[in-house]
């Protein structure tokens, strides 16, 4: 092979930009990870000589489509859906399908690139894809939606497979989206097989998938605080966001002993000083999920809270520890600033790249503990990939168990952030860590492969 020229990170950034205009999402979640490989090349010529970081920031394939649907009044309403399928070295193509106005391509470029790295730090052999619509499902009957999910599916099922790409849910899509796209491949096709994750217990789901992405937030936490001979006990901790992923973190939270004073959805947050307890997150889980509500009723509901409207976010409330929940760029660096300010000691993501490139530069060179998305946030994604093993044997695994596979996964995680990302001196820097780590499975597999 010609040893072909190496470029440097600003040449191959610019490079990035000039081949995806308009993508900023993805260029932003691109620079992160190439501000780490860059370094960690540097004396490794074989994988400059085979292009392998370019190749991984070039989506195997996108796959673009209509989606035709008829609302309750009988108007035929046109969406955009795609599947990125970003790279399957190491595994079939895996992550989630996103339905919300501000999903784009660029929006799943960088979800499908980031869930690479993530899937490959799980140590499970799962690939890096994403997918979506700018469907809102907000406001929409349930009828409409299952006539969108099956429309979707009508042209996804031909790009997916239980050994091709499995997609799950993500933001706007849970069990009940599941559930109607499920039923559609399954009409179409003749095959029930374990195509998608995330589904019902009775139809092939696993126990603790819905849980298992805050809960596993949380774990990475405490792993992190571990390290300085610290816990989560008496800890305050900060929370966005109030969907699936908030709601299971701010549960977890609460069982280990500290208190959540935050969540938040699109319109503004709460504010509960006296502590958002076990009862009140139930109450937000039926609230958000089968009222549809808003999580301004909160304070309505619940003496003591307050609500900060106008799409305030919650990151100027002091607290000890921070889990951003909602979405990506939630989190600017004066918002980063002002909760070290506040005394902020961790930040767990529970999203996908919530903190924008300015905060994660300003969390890394304050030292505190700061765990990306693509390490913290993985638990969903490997219970994902054990609900595709009981799938494959055709067996349903015990609670317990999966609970422990959680746990041990989370730890794996965090090694291998550690083996990458630690100085030494006792600093981390979990993202290098994780880039790195995640990185090295997937460039070995394909310098394997030859140039394909
Ligand atoms: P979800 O159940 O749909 O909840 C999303 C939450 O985020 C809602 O409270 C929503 O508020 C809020 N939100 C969405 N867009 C927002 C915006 N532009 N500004 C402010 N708030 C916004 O979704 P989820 O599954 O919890 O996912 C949350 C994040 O975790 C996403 O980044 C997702 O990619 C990531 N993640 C999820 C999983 C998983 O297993 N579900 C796994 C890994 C990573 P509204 O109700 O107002 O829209």
């Amino acid at each position: 092979m010609a040893v072909s020229e190496h470029v440097d990170l600003p040449r191959f950034i610019e490079g990035v930009k000039k081949r995806n205009p308009g993508q900023d999402e993805f260029v932003q979640a691109v620079t992160e990870v190439a501000e780490d490989i860059f370094g960690f090349m540097a004396d490794k010529v074989k994988y400059h000589e085979a292009q392998i970081l370019r190749r991984i920031a070039e989506p195997d394939r996108v796959i673009s489509f209509r989606v035709c649907w008829e609302d309750d009044k009988g108007n035929i309403r046109v969406q955009r859906g795609w599947r990125v399928q970003n790279n399957n070295s190491i595994g079939p193509y895996k992550g989630g399908i996103r339905f919300h106005p501000s999903v784009t391509e660029s929006v799943l470029k960088f979800l499908a690139f980031e869930q690479t790295f993530k899937n490959a730090l799980t140590g499970l052999p799962m690939g890096g894809g994403k997918g979506g619509s700018n469907f809102n499902p907000k406001g929409k009957s349930v009828n409409e939606i299952m006539r969108f999910c099956q429309s979707f599916m009508t042209e996804l099922y031909r790009h997916i497979g239980a050994d091709v790409d499995v997609p799950a849910g993500d933001i706007g899509v849970g069990g009940r989206e599941i559930g109607f796209m499920f039923g559609q491949y399954k009409r179409i096709t003749n095959n029930f097989t374990g195509v998608l994750t995330g589904k019902g217990l009775e139809w092939g789901g696993s126990l603790i998938r819905t849980e298992a992405t805050g809960y596993g937030a949380v774990y990475f936490l405490q792993n992190m605080l571990k390290t300085k001979g610290d816990s989560l006990e008496g800890k305050t901790a900060v929370i966005s966001g109030s969907g699936n992923v908030a709601t299971h973190a701010a549960e977890k939270i609460v069982a280990l002993g500290g208190k959540v004073l935050t969540l938040s959805d699109s319109e503004g947050f709460v504010h509960d000083p006296d502590g958002i307890t076990q009862e009140k997150i139930d109450w937000v889980k039926e609230h958000k999920t089968h009222r549809r509500g808003r999580i301004s009723d909160y304070a309505k509901e619940f003496k003591g809270a307050s609500f900060h409207g106008g799409g305030a976010r919650p990151w100027g409330v002091a607290c000890d520890v921070a889990l951003p929940c909602a979405t990506q760029n939630e989190l600017n660096g004066e918002e980063a600033k002002t909760l070290l300010k506040n005394g902020c000691i961790a930040v767990s993501e529970g999203a996908n790249m919530p903190t924008d490139l300015d905060g994660v530069h300003i969390f890394k060179a304050a030292k505190i503990l700061y765990a990306p998305g693509k390490a913290s946030n993985a638990g969903g994604v490997a219970v994902s990939g054990l609900e595709m093993s009981q799938n494959s044997a055709r067996i349903s695994w015990k609670e317990a168990d999966l609970q422990q596979q959680l746990l041990d996964i989370m730890e794996g995680i965090h090694s291998r952030c550690l083996e990458y990302g630690s100085d030494g001196k006792g600093y981390t820097d979990y993202v290098k860590g994780a880039n790195i780590a995640g990185f090295k499975k997937v460039a070995d597999s394909m310098l394997a492969y030859g140039v394909v």
